[in-house]
């Protein structure tokens, strides 16, 4: 269900614009408004999940197709074989929408350990 004040929320109704790389019923993907890396973008489920401690095991499914749909996609928009999966939870750990994403970074080296 829609969560009225959630910024990815009302990305998915079209209420707030984002550049879309990716749609279908149960998610969505774009461009981070303030990237970290040369290619960053996110990729989120439709539904309302606010990070990943509130999922439960009905959401496994859709999460693992985040998961896909997010690898399948930085290789077809110049990212390569090489990326950075990160998906904050909490706010001591930079989680700012609360709305679960997961962020894919690329487009150059990724360090590690990542801070
Ligand atoms: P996090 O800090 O893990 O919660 O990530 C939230 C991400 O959402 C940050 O990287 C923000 O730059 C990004 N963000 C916030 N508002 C927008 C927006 N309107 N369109 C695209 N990305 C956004
Ligand atoms: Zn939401």
């Amino acid at each position: 269900a829609m969560n009225e004040n959630c910024l990815f929320c009302k990305i998915i109704k079209g209420d707030i614009p984002a550049k879309k790389i990716y749609e279908d019923d149960e998610v969505l993907a774009f461009w981070d408004i303030a990237p970290q890396a040369p290619k960053h973008f996110l990729v989120i489920p439709k539904k309302h999940i606010s990070g990943p401690a509130a999922m439960t095991e009905e959401d496994e499914q859709l999460i693992g197709k985040v998961i896909r749909v997010g690898a399948a996609i930085a290789g077809e928009n110049g990212i390569g074989d090489d990326f950075r999966v990160v998906f904050n939870n909490g706010a001591g750990a930079g989680q700012t929408v609360f709305h679960i994403h997961m962020h894919i970074l690329g487009g150059r080296a990724m360090n590690w350990p990542p801070g």
